[in-house]
């Protein structure tokens, strides 16, 4: 049954978590981070290697004789959000906070690390595996081109993020898709400059714009299927700088999500088509450019089967089943590698509840020892002597 995580290594771990709060890092530059990370894995006696991803580095415990290998992974980055939590460990760094709860995975993963190094019956290899540069940058897929899997070949891989939306002691692991797949956009809008008194000699790209924004809904609306799901959201407009000048050109950018790869390629090319089209309406061209980013973040049923497992039958959470979500995660590309699962572990707090990405988002350190104890018994139940 459910075996606690020592009080002072919990007590400790909330030190490190408060810590790296205090010192956040953006994409590429966790810098501080890593050396901690890599300093207090070489105490607990795992071997570290470092430089993958640029300040990625995967920490390695070996027992036993078994060939089996898994690996966990935490993201180590921050956002670029001034931070409003006003609490004593808050950001030291303007402008500059975690936002996300990295903090408390990198935080979670070393203490996790710390409880398997003297556990007796492991029989296999855990690679600890610390990535730069979750949020939109793709560290994930920069590790994996500096040779991450062909460096730490692995039979399976998971990773937990805090959820919010959860309460504490509680865990979702689906069965398939976790997050959406996603892709940013830019458009430009580009008509024939005028008057604002005499539209009628030019050609108004603001008036385009305003069309295309409501067309662009069409697609989710009336192409994409139903049953699937969709979603295209234009977040920022910027054009003009006059009252009385109708600009030459309006930029249009903003996200799209998906899951089916079909319903992706669906949205790329009807956006094409809406945009030319509505353009062409108002004597405009409209040029799209649309950079898919991040595949959609899709668990194998096995390994996902094997987190509910332990959860609920030796951690002692509750597993829950949830909707995936429509934010999107860069373990997606890990998972492309090897099959594995993303977790969310329940983080609410009761009264105000702020969500991912919130200036006055905090980890909730009361849900450090669950995450402990979890990749503990995962980890354990995984490579246990046969
Ligand atoms: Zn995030
Ligand atoms: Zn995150």
């Amino acid at each position: 049954m459910a075996e606690p995580v020592p009080t002072k290594h919990v007590e400790e771990a909330i030190g490190w978590r408060r810590d790296l709060h205090r010192h956040p890092e953006l994409a590429y530059q966790e810098e501080r981070t890593a050396d901690f990370v890599a300093r207090q894995l070489t105490a607990f006696g795992l071997s570290v290697r470092r430089g993958y991803g640029g300040t990625g580095l995967v920490a390695s415990l070996t027992r036993g004789t078994s060939r089996r290998v898994i690996g966990l992974r935490a993201d180590m980055d921050a956002l670029p959000i001034a931070e409003a939590t006003g609490a004593e460990h808050a950001s030291t760094r303007p402008g500059v906070m975690h936002a996300c709860g990295h903090d408390g995975h990198v935080a979670m993963l070393v203490a996790a690390a710390r409880e398997l190094s003297s556990r007796p019956g492991l029989d296999g290899t855990i690679h600890f595996i610390f990535q730069p540069a979750e949020e939109v940058e793709g560290g994930a897929h920069a590790m994996a081109r500096d040779g991450l899997f062909s460096d730490f070949p692995l039979d399976e891989i998971y990773a937990i993020h805090n959820w919010p939306a959860l309460p504490p002691g509680h865990l979702v692991a689906r069965d398939d898709a976790m997050m959406a797949a996603f892709a940013t956009f830019d458009i430009v809008v580009t008509g024939r400059g005028a008057h604002g008194a005499m539209p009628h000699q030019g050609a108004d790209p603001v008036l385009a714009a305003g069309q295309l924004v409501a067309a662009l809904q069409g697609v989710v609306a009336r192409n994409v299927s139903p049953l699937e799901s969709a979603v295209v959201s234009v977040t920022q407009i910027h054009g003009g700088d006059a009252y009385n000048v109708i600009p030459e050109t309006v930029n249009l950018k903003g996200t799209t999500r998906w899951f089916e790869p079909a319903v992706g390629d669906l949205l790329e090319t009807r956006m094409r088509q809406t945009a030319e089209g509505i353009a062409a309406a108002f004597g405009c061209r409209a040029d799209l450019r649309y950079d898919r980013l991040y595949p959609a973040t899709i668990n194998a049923p096995e390994p996902a089967a094997h987190v509910r497992d332990v959860a609920a039958r030796i951690t002692g959470l509750t597993v829950e089943t949830a909707p995936p979500s429509m934010a999107a995660e860069d373990f997606a590309f890990m998972l492309q590698q090897v099959p594995g699962a993303y977790i969310w572990l329940g983080a609410g707090r009761t009264g105000e509840n702020p969500g991912l990405h919130s200036p006055r988002f905090d980890f909730n350190d009361a849900i450090l020892a669950d995450g402990v104890a979890f990749w503990r018994d995962l980890a354990a139940a995984r490579l246990a002597a046969a």
